[in-house]
Parts: C-alpha cells; structure tokens; sequence
C-alpha cells in the first residue's frame, strides 16, 4: 500500500464528470513513483488517454496547464494544494494526505516542549488531516496552541516561499510537522521563533537552531563574496506561480543605479548548467522561487542571492534584518 492516500475515486470521478478525453497528469518529485500506477488505473477505469507530466515539479506555483494547454481536457495535480493562481486548464488538486502515523513522536515530544506553554502549530500539504489530532493532544497535555491562517494558504499551512501563515503567531515555540529541513529551515527563519521539527517518517525530534545558525553563515559568505560582484544576473521563471518580473526589472534597475551591470535572464528551471554560459556574470539574483538560492547553494559557483539578499550586498538592509523572500500569491493580480 502506498505512503499516501492518492484519491483515486476522487481523479476518476472528476474525468466522468468532465468526460474528460485526455488528462494530464503532474506529481511532485516524491510521488512521481506512482504516476504509471495511477495512469493504468485511469486508463483501465475510464475512456480517456492519461499524459504524464515528465518535468520537475516542487510545488502548486508550477502546474502544467500553459505546458498541457491544448493537449488535456484536464489536468490532476497531486501532492499540493492550490494556489490563488489562475490555470489555464481545469485543474483537480489532490494533496495526497500522509497515511503517517504520529502518536509516538508527539509523545516523545513533550519532553521537549516542557519549557514551553504556549506551542504554534504548523505542518505541509500532506499532514494537514493530522492538525486536529495534534492539536487536541497537545491541548490534552496542558499546552495552549496556536493555529495561523493565511490567505495564500489553508489554516496551519506553510508552503516553502509562504510563511504568512505564521505571521505575527504569538507562540513561544513552533511545532512543525512534516518530514525534512527545508520547511521548518524557513520556519525557523521566517519568524525567528524556536522551532522543534517532529518528522515521523524517520522517528526524529529535533531543534532546528543548529542547522539554521549553519545556513545563515553560508549565507553570510555568500552575501560577502557577492560584495565584489560587478555583473549581475537576474534569473526570472516562467513559471507562473514564480513568474516575478515586474520585480525583476526593479532590482535590474537599483542594481543600475548602484553603477554596476544587470541583465535579465527568463528560465523554467533554475539550474546550475543554465548559468554555465554566463562567463562574464558575477553572481545573481533569483526572482523566481526564493528557496533556490538557500538550498541549492552548495551547487553554483557563483553566488546566487535572494532580492532581500542583495539589499544586504547593497547596503540597503542591515544583516542584523535579514529576511527570508517570499512569494505572495494571494496579491499576484492586484
Ligand atoms: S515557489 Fe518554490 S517554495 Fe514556493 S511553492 Fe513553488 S517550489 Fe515551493
């Protein structure tokens, strides 16, 4: 049986009901793995021809619709939930909830949070279902929780580049749950709150501080290295939840005004090969996700920065403030 709960019913229901002839289908890297698996079952249940998107996905800022347009009848995009973004092909989302068992760990960690009376509450697309239950432990044993909403987002949501959900949260420590660093590393940076990560797929409670101090003195070296730069690429994404031009071309203009070069460089995927022809570039600036230049740094030679990043390059924000970018898609069409 499978981690997650893909919801097939619900993806054959909806291809009826649309009499959908081809569908397009999108995962995440992680569950990609199911992708044939779900294809035959569509295709042995209903009518229609299934399409698997083969491209890199990392979230709901990058669904396929402009790529499928005109090739599906509809699309199903598992793993994320939607984004108040406008797709060009009706789109089903299906989170793919975690099938994920978290008694244990929430036992474990009390211990940790002892010190602690006031917990907020955060977790990703997959273990949404389990917020009550945590919730309602946490609250069983004496902790006042605190759940935030956001409007880009659900009720104790945060995406990688979102964290509105936390904003202003009056928690003295912030329970996330959900596997690896990347969401409570920028949970821990977003709010400057402790921030305890239980990640039950490996049995692990762990206190982030050590690991953010860690990526905050490799931002720091970035951040110095970047002060020589002369040249500066400005990498924007097609895709159109990343899709940031208009801030694009401000920082190719304060960058201009600084008396250096800038030059805008549109991509789908940021990677290191892309940037590989860019000889005469000293460092860049990615507008398109806000996580490629924390998390994939280690990968580019040349200095990739945020646009908060380069405020810091530029003088025009004290390290002291240092900000994590992020995407506001709720704002996208004002
Ligand atoms: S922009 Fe980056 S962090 Fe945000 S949803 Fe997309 S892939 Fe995730």
């Amino acid at each position: 049986m499978s981690m997650y709960n893909m919801d097939l019913d619900k993806a054959i229901r909806k291809i009826q009901s649309k009499d959908a002839k081809t569908v397009g289908l999108q995962f995440p890297e992680g569950l990609k793995m199911q992708a044939v698996k779900i294809a035959r079952e569509i295709e042995r249940q209903t009518d229609a021809t299934v399409i698997i998107s083969g491209d890199p996905c990392f979230g709901a800022c990058d669904v396929s619709d402009y790529k499928m347009k005109g090739s599906v009848d509809l699309i199903i995009h598992y793993g994320h939930t939607p984004l108040p973004l406008r797709y060009e092909v009706p789109t089903l989302f299906i989170e793919a909830f975690s099938n994920i068992d978290v008694k244990k760990d929430l036992e474990k960690c009390l211990e940790e949070l002892k010190d602690y009376s006031r917990v907020g509450l955060v977790t990703t697309t997959q273990h949404l279902h389990l917020l009550n239950e945590i919730y309602d432990y946490l609250e069983d044993n004496g902790k006042e929780v605190v759940v935030g909403s956001s409007p880009s987002t659900r009720k104790g949501q945060v995406l990688g580049c979102n964290f509105s959900s936390i904003k202003d949260l009056d928690a003295e420590i912030i329970l996330f749950v959900g596997s690896g660093n990347f969401h409570p590393l920028g949970i821990n940076l977003f709010s400057n709150t402790p921030v305890l990560a239980i990640d039950p797929y490996n049995n692990e409670i762990r206190r982030m501080d050590d690991y953010t101090d860690r990526i905050l003195r490799i931002r720091f070296a970035r951040i110095t290295k970047a002060k020589s730069a002369k040249k500066w690429g400005i990498l924007v994404s097609t895709k159109e939840g990343q899709y940031r031009m208009k801030l694009a071309k401000e920082i190719k203009k304060t960058l201009e005004e600084s008396g250096m070069e800038a030059y805008i460089i549109m991509v789908d995927n940021v990677t290191p090969d892309i940037l590989l022809p860019y000889l005469e570039l000293d460092a860049f600036v990615v507008s398109a996700c806000p996580r490629i230049a924390i998390d994939d740094s280690q990968m580019y030679k040349k200095p990739l920065l945020t646009p908060q990043e380069l405020e810091i390059v530029l003088n025009k924000r004290e390290w002291e403030n240092y900000q994590l970018d992020e995407i506001l898609f709720h704002e996208r069409y004002k």
